[in-house]
């Protein structure tokens, strides 16, 4: 299949990370998924601690979002007007999170940054946009600059097909900096539009935010003028009822969601502040729209993996996720590799050093090679995990004990190939 794909595809995927080319070998087709269990086109069952990429909260096939699903399919797929569908799943969302007054559906998560600081940029009136190296908002021209390093370093395009133009008006700093984030606005004062950062980073490898950095980025743009922008798209509805706002508290101006409030369908959204969000179109200047957006089964597929998910689905989220953590740091205790389980609520990592890991240079000095042997040897043993060292892992409500103890019978050879592997 593989082989086939990348006739027709380049490089064999339709997203980079799921080539492989980080860890190397091919990468698995996958035909079905029930609770915490993947089955690929060999026929082999893998405990899926990726939930694709997060959305998968329930674990695959949950039966109620599948039956919601079927009742929309059976009414039609897309209908190119407003739709019940659509309001619930606003007004869900507005109820959990309070920071979000208004909120507009989209299709990805990079639609809902993209969208976010084009918004913000109108309703300031400003060009410029603070992002830290590191963070990940999707593929948006403007927020494809992560390199760049000391104080508010220009953000050079790390990719072609991005102009300098675009990249020259993103500022790039270093995570859990604020002295970096006061000396841009001193640099800038009056230019920046919004500083966007993920509300606890998963795309470095899991590193939250120091004591107290959100609610620094959030007195510093409100004293410039500026908008502080959370991108909860891996956060939200899954750190907790409210995500990351639910455990940090800071009140961003704009805030965007996408993954868990899809339902495994392409839904996202961004919202926040009702008299920022009026600026935008019809109800305002800023222009924004979408063939697809609030599409009738994807938001069905959402609200009802949303409604599905109370204090008690986070408590159990929260419980696998604390005995993975500790099963996987004995696992490579008892092999002396040097590690750190990095954790966010119920998102977690490792990074194969045994040094603080704050911001993403600290997470590129960890020995990634041995993930690569780590990785490999869980996945031929039927654990299927990110496939890259800078990645969140996640879980469901569906990894019970037995998915569990698969996973803790496979640990103790994957440690020991991780504390064999060389560079
Ligand atoms: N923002 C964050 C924090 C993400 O983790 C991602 C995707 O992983 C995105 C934005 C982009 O979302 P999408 O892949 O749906 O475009």
């Amino acid at each position: 299949m593989f082989d086939r794909a990348s006739v027709v595809t380049p490089g064999g995927v339709n997203s980079p990370v799921r080539a492989f080319r980080a860890v190397g070998g091919t990468p698995r087709f996958m035909v079905s998924g029930t609770g915490p269990y993947l089955t690929d086109a060999d026929g082999r069952e893998y405990v899926d601690l990726v939930c694709s990429w997060g959305p998968m909260i329930l674990g695959h096939s949950h039966p109620e979002v599948i039956a919601a699903v079927q009742e929309a399919v059976s009414r039609g797929t897309s209908f190119g007007t407003p739709g019940e569908g659509e309001v619930a799943l606003a007004e869900e969302i507005v109820a959990r999170i309070e920071p979000v007054e208004q909120v507009r559906l989209v299709s990805s998560g990079t639609e809902a940054t993209m969208s976010a600081i084009r918004l913000a940029r109108g309703f300031t009136g400003r060009a410029k946009v603070v992002k830290f190296a590191g963070c990940y908002h999707g593929h948006v021209d403007a927020l494809l600059a992560a390199a760049g390093s000391g104080l508010a370093t220009f953000g050079l395009p790390d990719t072609p097909g991005v102009t300098g133009a675009t990249a020259g008006d993103t500022v790039v700093l270093p995570y859990n900096d604020l002295d970096a984030v006061r000396a841009a606005f001193a640099a800038h004062p009056g230019e920046i539009a919004c500083v966007i950062t993920e509300a606890s980073p998963g795309n470095m490898g899991v590193v939250p935010p120091a004591e107290g950095f959100n609610a620094g980025l959030k007195e510093l743009c409100a004293a410039d003028g500026a908008l502080y922008i959370s991108d909860e798209v891996m956060t939200g509805f899954r750190t907790s009822k409210a995500g990351w706002y639910g455990i940090d508290g800071v009140h961003p101006d704009l805030m965007t969601f996408g993954k868990v409030m899809g339902g495994g369908f392409p839904a996202a959204a961004f919202g926040g502040r009702a008299d920022v969000m009026a600026h935008l179109a019809p109800a305002g200047p800023v222009y924004q729209a979408g063939t697809l957006s609030g599409n009738p089964v994807a938001t069905a597929a959402g609200l009802a993996q949303l409604r599905l998910l109370d204090d008690a689905a986070y408590a159990k989220i929260d419980a696998v996720s604390a005995e993975l953590r500790s099963l996987v740091g004995d696992a490579f205790t008892k092999e002396g590799v040097a590690h750190t389980v990095s954790s966010a609520s119920n998102m977690f990592s490792v990074f194969f050093t045994d040094q603080p890991v704050r911001n993403y240079d600290d997470a590129k000095k960890q020995e990634a090679f041995r993930f690569t042997a780590f990785f490999h040897s869980m996945l031929e043993q039927g654990v299927y995990l990110p496939p890259s060292a800078f990645e969140s892992w996640f879980v469901s409500t569906a990894h019970d004990e037995r998915a569990v103890e698969r996973i803790a019978a496979a640990l103790p050879a994957a440690a020991r190939a991780a504390s064999e592997a060389t560079a």
